[in-house]
Parts: structure tokens; C-alpha cells; sequence
């Protein structure tokens, strides 16, 4: 039984009960959202962790990546990741190793991870190749769709698959005049396959058989974007609205199928388009839930992609994005550290808030009103409290006792003033 399933049949499941206390939303509300696809609850029914839910009315969700690479395969560092990202607040956690032993680093993230685990299955498929020396036009279909299998029985609560790359979109790809052509690690693996062995995407052609998978363990597919832009001059063109198109069709069939369905979205993309691309995707899924990379609305900041995804994330999330996967200062340049991860997450819960006042979420405002009135208190230790990084908060405090200010201004700080004192 999946919780789609369950919503629709009017059932209110456990997991319903605690997002509806955590959303402050009555439950009934709450399951008919997740009856329409507007919400989802990715959770494994093989998994216990504390579940969230992600799409309308719900809080912004934040997403941080984690996971090895070739050059840097260590499980001990990815758990130090892990636990820098759950401390700094983030909601989820992307399993995307591609080195070491993928297996009993999944587990060992799995076994310590208390937020929903998502992972991208056919990384593994094309690191195992890779490690054997095997290029990635030699993944086979039905060992990528074992390795889903597997991965979904261990535990895993949602998993992106670029379902939406297909021979007719490839094509589509390679008369564009793209910049950074296909950026997406998962999207340039599938359309090589395609183009190298002239057969369909098998996420596409064996997307019923997936759908089998998803539903026997709940967990909620991603649906990835593996056109999206990767420039913000590459970004709304046709290879990218056309994967969503066909995303869109597919979302609707996992609907119907009674399996949780969710949209992954751009990207690189200039402001000026970032409300136009969350319509789009709202319109052209049935308003399923909208988890995005980004998105980054200049190119030119490495370093500092953490603010530029955060400018993007706040414009993106008020206009109805529903989940934000962060971006930290090491994008474009190497594997995060723990300090990135950390940075990354409160960056993206930054943009997260922003986007939960203008949604009106409950207690959003209000916290920012209490904000204000402690700061206009002078009461330091309420202001930390209402951080969104309390621990960031009080190591820059500087307190000149003499005039219980700080000492931006000490002798002459405003609020004292303004009081008269
Ligand atoms: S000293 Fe300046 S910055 Fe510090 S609390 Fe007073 S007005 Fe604000």
C-alpha cells in the first residue's frame, strides 16, 4: 500500500497524522492533497526515519548530496557529510556515490540517515562499469533495473530516474545549439547509450516494470531532468520543455499506477525566467510536486554557487517550487567537504524560509516577527534561538557589556537611542 494509494481510498495513514501536526494542516486536507499528486510522503515501507512531506502547502524541503567519487572513496568522510547536513537542518539526504564499495556505503548512510534517502541507481550501474574499466554504453537493462530493484528493497524512499531521455528527445538534443550541451550526469550516460546502441532509454521502455518497483516498496520517483540547462544561456529551450513534456505524460501514468511521483526541474536559468519555468512545470505535470537543482541565475560565481542557487531557490520556492536541492561553494569545482555540506544546507534553508512567507506557510512570518521584537529587545539569546544557524549566530556575537549593544555600534546604537537611553 502506498500512501497515494491510501489517500485514495480516503485512508489517513501514520505518516499522514505526523506531517499534519509538523505542517500545522488538518490531516483531511492533507490526504486530499497527497489524493490529487500535489503531495507526496517519500518513505520506504521497509525504512523508520522521521518523514516529511514535500509539494503544496507544505514547508520548502531542502535536499543536500552527498556521496563518494572515484577519486575520493572514503565512507568515513560521507558520514561526517551526512551527520553535517542532518545538524544544519537539512530534510533529505541524495546518496550519489560513485566510488569505493557503493553497496555498503548506501547501507551505512541508509543505517544512519534519520531524513529520507534518495539515491540516483543508475550512478551505481555506471560506476561499477567504470571501475571495470567499461565504458557506460555497456549498462544493460536488466542489470540497471535489478540494481533499482535492490536499492528499493534495502530502503531507499525515493530515487531520481531520467525516465524522460529518450531517442526521439536525443535527437531533439543534437539539433539544439546548445552552449554547455547535456549537464546532467545521468542524462549525457542515458543519451550516450542511445545514441551508441540505437535503442530506447530503458527507464522508458520499462517504465511499467519501474512503476512495479515503486509501488511494491512506496518509494517516490524523481523524475529527472536530464536536459536541463547547464547555462543560463542553454535554459526554456526546446530539448528542456520537451524531456518535461514527456516527464509530464509520465507522471500522470505513475498517478494512475498509484505510485508517488515527483518532477526534478533546472538548472541554470537567468531570473527572468525562473517564474515562467515554474508554471511550466506545474502545468505541464498536474502541479506534482517540484524538486529543483538550483536553480543558479548566473554562471560566474564559482565558489559562491551556494548564494547564487540560494537568490534563485528564494525566487523559484515563492513561485511554487516545493523542494530545493542545495547547491554548496565547492559546485562546478570539487566534491564538498563537510564545511560545503554544512554552508550548502543552511544556504538552501535560507531560500527555503524566504519562499515560506511569501507561500504563507504557518509560523513562517511569525518567526521573522519574533525576530524583530527580539531584536528590538536587545534579548541576544531569543535571537540566536530563532537562527536559522544559532551556532553561526552566537560565535559572531560581540557584546559590549558596558551598553548591552553589540559592537557594530556600541556608545551609539540605534535601537538604545531610539529608546532614549
Ligand atoms: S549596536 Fe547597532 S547593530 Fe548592534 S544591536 Fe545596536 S543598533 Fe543593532
Amino acid at each position: 500500500m502506498t500512501q497515494l494509494k491510501a489517500a485514495k481510498e480516503g485512508k489517513i495513514t501514520p505518516e499522514m497524522k505526523k506531517v499534519a501536526l509538523d505542517e500545522q494542516i488538518d490531516v483531511k486536507e492533507l490526504r486530499q492533497l497527497i489524493a490529487d499528486g500535489k503531495v507526496v510522503i517519500p518513505k520506504n515501507i521497509n525504512r523508520t526515519f522521521d518523514v516529511r512531506a514535500i509539494g503544496k502547502k507544505m514547508k520548502t524541503k531542502v535536499n543536500a548530496n552527498i556521496g563518494t567519487s572515484g577519486d575520493c572513496p572514503f565512507l568515513d568522510i560521507e558520514l561526517e557529510k551526512l551527520d553535517a547536513a542532518i545538524k544544519a537542518g537539512a530534510d533529505s539526504v541524495m546518496d550519489l556515490s560513485t566510488g569505493g564499495d557503493l553497496n555498503a556505503i548506501r547501507r551505512a548512510i541508509e543505517e544512519k540517515c534519520t531524513v529520507m534517502l534518495g539515491t540516483v541507481p543508475i550512478y551505481a550501474v555506471a560506476a561499477e562499469l567504470a571501475m571495470r574499466d567499461m565504458t557506460t554504453d555497456h549498462i544493460s537493462e536488466e542489470v540497471l533495473l535489478r540494481n533499482i530493484e535492490n536499492q528499493c528493497r534495502e530502503g531507499v524512499d525515493y530515487i531520481t530516474v531520467h525516465c524522460g531521455i529518450t531517442k526521439e528527445s536525443v535527437a531533439r538534443m543534437d539539433n539544439a545549439d546548445r552552449t554547455c550541451g547535456i549537464v546532467s550526469r545521468g542524462g549525457s550516460i542515458l543519451a550516450n547509450w542511445i545514441r551508441k546502441n540505437g535503442k530506447e532509454n530503458p527507464l522508458f521502455e520499462y517504465y511499467d516494470d519501474l512503476l512495479d518497483i515503486a509501488f511494491k516498496y512506496d518509494v517516490t520517483l524523481s523524475l529527472g531532468d536530464g536536459f536541463r540547462p547547464g547555462a543560463i544561456t542553454d535554459a526554456t529551450d526546446r530539448p528542456q520543455i520537451s524531456e518535461l513534456m514527456i516527464l509530464g505524460e509520465l507522471a500522470k501514468r505513475a498517478y494512475e499506477r498509484d505510485v508517488q511521483v515527483m518532477i526534478e526541474g533546472p538548472g541554470h536559468v537567468p531570473l527572468s525566467q525562473i517564474v515562467t519555468n515554474m508554471q511550466l512545470q506545474k502545468r505541464l505535470c498536474n502541479d506534482a510536486p517540484f524538486y529543483i537543482l538550483g536553480p543558479i541565475p548566473t554562471d560566474i560565481a564559482p565558489g559562491y554557487d551556494h548564494i547564487t542557487s540560494a537568490i534563485g531557490g528564494a525566487i523559484a520556492g515563492a513561485a511554487g517550487a516545493d523542494f530545493l536541492c542545495y547547491v554548496t561553494p565547492a559546485e562546478h569545482l570539487c566534491l564538498p567537504d563537510a564545511k560545503d555540506v554544512h554552508e550548502g544546507v543552511i544556504a538552501t534553508r535560507i531560500a527555503g524560509h524566504i519562499a515560506d512567507i511569501e507561500k504563507g506557510i504557518p509560523g513562517a512570518w511569525e518567526r521573522n516577527v519574533e525576530m524583530a521584537t527580539a531584536r528590538k529587545e536587545l534579548n541576544w539569546e531569543r535571537q540566536f534561538e530563532l537562527s536559522i544557524d544559532p551556532d553561526t549566530a552566537r560565535s559572531k556575537f560581540r557584546h559590549n557589556k558596558e551598553f548591552d549593544s553589540c559592537t557594530m555600534c556600541g556608545k551609539l546604537c540605534a535601537v538604545k537611542i531610539d529608546e532614549g537611553r
